[in-house]
């Protein structure tokens, strides 16, 4: 339980480091490699927090001012994501969500019309200008617009003509293709389901759409209990994501082995690092902090689910505080932006889930106080588990397309509107804490039968 969980004592978790045995691979040396790394940094860490018991820090204000001009212009470095322009906008707006950062209107609405720009004709949303439709783009693009959450923001996204890009990348078998030709895996399964139920998709339409989706996504799982990316490929922490999140969203968790899955998750996190990793025997990263560190409450939930017993929920099984250690003292750059491991550059997209993992630390014990290593300013907003966008942002998108199908002609119900906010460090917007709690009222069942996909 959360009252019984302390940070740890770094020096002690040095007995954790890995034995190659005297058997040398190049997985070990690099293992060896990160560790000493990693112990280096923990080392001068317990020296300056016994000078500053104010440490470890989240530096909100310098990942405030990395975000506010990623969005406005990237470096060239950023050129070979020409075709996922609009993950770059999710990245940056999901991050700043969940450090309680807004941007201005009229930089929000150029953002809508970047993405309407994006929009392709035939459905969908396109890496970039002119790009065909994708549905990995797609779902940044839904998300970014939910995010937003203005009346412009949810009318950008043409409900109809998504459904048919829906239908135009399926396969009989209730698989998804990234896009039309492309590559079929368990992340198009997620992305479409994701979608549609934020855009409150009629249930005929949904049930239409993934028929068989759920026994697709079973196929997936491997010996070792995560998911491959499709049938017999290797268990991973992104698929594995994917795979549970989607059938969180369409339910089938009776056709998975959902306690090889759970202790597949938790046994990626590492024991010294405090982080997660993505594969057996790869290197931490702080972005699984978010995909391994999502996972654990989302299994959780369909255990909860799948048993009817809602108790499953009330303990943490993964260290709370030791991910947050991996993250405040590992992964910030102290100019701004998060980094995979020690010695990477930042990026956004490290940001954004190095974040979204934080957050999930903090508050995946929805009923408990969140649990914040270090000062009370640490503290960041929940993230949605299933979809990784504010939670109100994802109630209010429902409700929004919901009362569009109940009443197609009075389209501006429930909108939730941004407002311009000054970036600063202070603490203060901890306290708007968003409650999430409405989920299960007025959502439907998939949403409501997991405090998982409330928190
Ligand atoms: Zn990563």
């Amino acid at each position: 339980m959360a009252s019984e969980e302390r940070p740890r004592n770094l020096a002690q978790y040095k007995r954790f480091h890995t034995n190659d045995e005297g058997r040398k691979t190049v997985t070990s040396v690099e293992q060896i490699k990160v560790e000493s790394s990693i112990e280096r940094i923990y080392d001068r860490y317990e020296q300056l927090a016994a000078l500053d018991p104010t440490l470890p820090k989240l530096y909100r204000g310098d990942h405030a001012r990395y975000l506010q001009s990623s969005l406005e212009r990237l470096s060239s470095s950023y050129e070979c994501l020409d075709s996922s322009r609009p993950w770059m906008v999710y990245w940056v707006l999901n991050a700043a969500s969940i450090l309680n950062m807004r941007f201005s209107h009229e930089l929000l609405d150029r953002v809508v019309d970047f993405l309407v720009k994006c929009r392709a004709k035939g459905g969908g949303f396109g890496g970039g200008p002119g790009q065909d439709p994708h549905l990995a783009t797609t779902y940044a693009a839904v998300n970014s617009l939910c995010i937003i959450g203005t009346e412009k923001a949810l009318e950008a996204i043409d409900r109809h003509t998504l459904k048919q890009f829906f239908w135009s990348v399926r396969e009989s078998n209730g698989a998804f293709r990234m896009h039309i030709g492309g590559e079929l895996d368990v992340r198009g399964a997620y992305c479409a389901i994701s979608s549609a139920k934020l855009c409150s998709f009629s249930p005929e339409d949904e049930r239409q759409l993934f028929e068989g989706t759920a026994a697709w996504i079973a196929e997936c799982q491997t010996y070792e209990g995560g998911f491959g990316g499709a049938p017999d490929l290797e268990a991973h922490g992104g698929y594995s994501f994917c795979a549970a999140a989607a059938i969180m969203l369409l339910g089938g968790e009776h056709k998975l082995d959902l306690y090889a899955l759970l202790r597949w998750t938790l046994n990626r996190q590492l024991a010294y690092e405090g982080g997660f990793q993505g594969r057996t025997n790869k290197l931490v990263d702080g972005c699984y902090s978010f995909w391994q560190g999502a996972l654990v409450p989302i299994v959780q939930g369909l255990i909860a689910r799948k048993e009817g017993q809602q108790h499953i929920m009330d303990v943490s099984l993964f260290n709370r505080y030791a991910v947050q250690e991996y993250i405040l003292i590992c992964c910030q750059r102290p100019n701004g932006g998060l980094i995979d491991k020690p010695g990477k550059p930042a990026d956004i997209y490290h940001t954004c889930y190095t974040l979204s993992g934080l957050a999930v630390a903090q508050h995946c014990e929805t009923h408990s106080l969140p649990l914040v290593l270090g000062d009370e300013r640490n503290e960041v907003l929940p993230t949605h588990p299933v979809h990784n966008i504010p939670p109100k942002a994802a109630l209010d998108a429902y409700r929004y397309f919901s009362a569009i199908n109940r009443h197609p002609l009075r389209r501006n119900e429930a909108i939730g509107k941004q407002h311009e906010v000054p970036m600063d460090d202070s603490s203060e917007n901890v306290s708007e804490r968003q409650s999430s709690s409405q989920m299960s009222e007025d959502s439907s069942s998939n949403y409501s039968s997991s405090r998982a996909s409330e928190s």
